[in-house]
């Protein structure tokens, strides 16, 4: 059992070797929480996690580190808007993270690393590229010096104008070199910070991820996966950091990046007014038809997201958890080892179409099996397939009951909130309860937040 997958750095599909037989070390560039995660930032998540799924049935350890990133300058805009301490919003979006997520049947990483808990960590490797002639000190600021890292540019391919243009570098008087590119920034009193050998002030992106790797992983990583727009600048800075703090040591074994997600052939963006937040979603749609619909496409290919798709999920599913019906009487025979037929596609650089067409044919056999026996044993190779996508892990009358209640009243269910809202304007207590209850018992939870009442599934 091989596994191969396409490393963004050789440009080739190679078979996975780790550095050490018996353990894998992956890592994975997280969100910023600063908002609710859109349908986007849920395609690295759910792919990575099948890849982490995959990875757990070939080694018998598997480390996967997937961070969250709680300092940020979208994190501080946040906060000053709504005149709270950053903590307060890092939190908020952290925990509805972890909720979506799970919504979506991704699984949580081994460690999930914070950026405000490696700040001593970070501030050491700073001083070592700083010792070692990779990195300056200018006006408060510490900058790697991108010419003292011959290597750089080769993961993005791009020639040094390219970068330059690209990574849409500030002109700072104080650079030595246009690319060069910040690893600490001096903070503001207003602003979040730490001291430091260089004053008050706060990481760059980039160098977080370098030093939470080296702390969770080691020098060496096999695994490194994130989006393809991570490419350049993060991935080839963290290339550089990493590369020049470890004496010349490989950074990381395999580059592994997912493809964009539009939203109706167009970017999705905020200009555009098309960002889907997958805490909406939720209350549209169940979690297990947005993560199929997002392994519909082949992770490395663009992947449209359109009505269409969601409905292509939503009959897959049904006639998935339709053949599970089938088997409701007979207890499914557990193979020992997943089905060949679904786990062969996936070691191919990850192909989850082409598992999920054989999971239908999985599905046909179950439909097709002439005594309990056989059914038993094509339900449970259908159960075990699936488990390798994070799918079938409910029952099909969960299924089914929750695609029944899908025309849900939308309209009933906001006219209760809004009645709830008076009711507590009023401050009639009482009242207000009783409708959050009617609407639990209508399967509806309610989450009070600054911005008002939202409502979802209750899962
Ligand atoms: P961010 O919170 O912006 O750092 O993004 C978190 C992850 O989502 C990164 O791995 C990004 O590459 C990925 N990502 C952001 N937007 C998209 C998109 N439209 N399609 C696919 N991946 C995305
Ligand atoms: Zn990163």
């Amino acid at each position: 059992m091989q596994l191969t997958l396409h490393d963004t750095m050789t440009r080739r599909t190679r078979p996975f070797e780790p550095l050490e037989a018996e353990r894998v070390t992956m890592y994975v560039c997280g969100p910023t929480v600063y908002n609710y995660a859109h349908i986007g930032n849920a395609r690295p998540a759910v792919v990575f996690d099948v890849l982490y799924r995959v990875l757990e049935v070939l080694y018998p350890r598997v480390i996967y580190a997937r961070n969250i990133t709680d300092v940020d300058d979208k994190i501080n805009k946040a906060a000053l808007e709504e005149g709270v301490p950053i903590g307060v919003i890092a939190a908020r979006y952290t925990r509805a993270y972890h909720e979506d997520m799970a919504a979506l049947g991704v699984r949580p990483p081994v460690v999930e690393p914070r950026v405000t808990d490696h700040i001593p960590q970070i501030i050491a490797m700073i001083e070592k590229l700083v010792e070692r002639g990779h990195a300056y000190e200018a006006e408060g600021h510490v900058l790697f010096h991108v010419p003292s890292f011959p290597g750089y540019g080769r993961l993005s391919g791009r020639n040094r104008d390219e970068m330059i243009a690209g990574a849409r570098v500030e002109v700072a008087p104080y650079k030595r070199d246009p690319a060069d590119f910040v690893l600490w920034k001096p903070s503001t009193p207003e602003l979040p910070g730490w001291d430091s050998p260089w004053g008050r002030g706060r990481p760059g992106w980039h160098i977080e991820c370098s030093t939470m790797a080296e702390q969770h992983l080691g020098e060496t990583i096999d695994i490194h996966g994130g989006g393809q727009d991570l490419i350049f600048p993060h991935h080839e800075n963290e290339i550089a950091q990493s590369t020049c703090a470890h004496a010349g040591r490989e950074y990381v074994r395999y580059w592994v990046h997912n493809g964009f997600l539009k939203i109706e052939h167009e970017k999705m963006s905020k200009s555009l007014g098309n960002v889907r937040l997958v805490h909406d979603l939720l209350r549209e749609v169940p979690g297990e038809t947005i993560r199929l619909a997002l392994l519909l496409a082949h992770y490395r290919k663009p992947l449209d997201w359109t009505g269409d798709l969601l409905a292509q999920a939503g009959q897959t599913l049904d006639r998935l958890y339709g053949a599970l019906r089938r088997a409701a009487d007979v207890e499914p025979e557990r193979p020992d080892a997943p089905p060949e037929a679904v786990l062969g596609p996936l070691l191919d650089d990850l192909n989850t179409p082409r598992a999920l067409a054989e999971l239908l044919q999985l599905a046909k056999e179950v439909n097709t099996a002439n005594s309990d026996e056989r059914i038993a044993v094509a339900a449970g190779r259908l159960r075990a397939g699936a488990d390798l996508l994070g799918l079938l892990a409910a029952s099909p009358d969960a299924w089914f009951g929750r695609t029944a209640d899908s025309d849900i009243d939308v309209e009933r269910i906001e006219q209760l909130i809004a009645a709830r809202a008076e009711a507590r304007a009023r401050r009639d207590f009482a009242e207000a309860d009783r409708i959050r209850d009617e609407l639990a018992r209508m399967g509806i939870v309610l989450e009070d937040g600054r911005d008002g009442t939202t409502w979802r599934r209750a899962r």
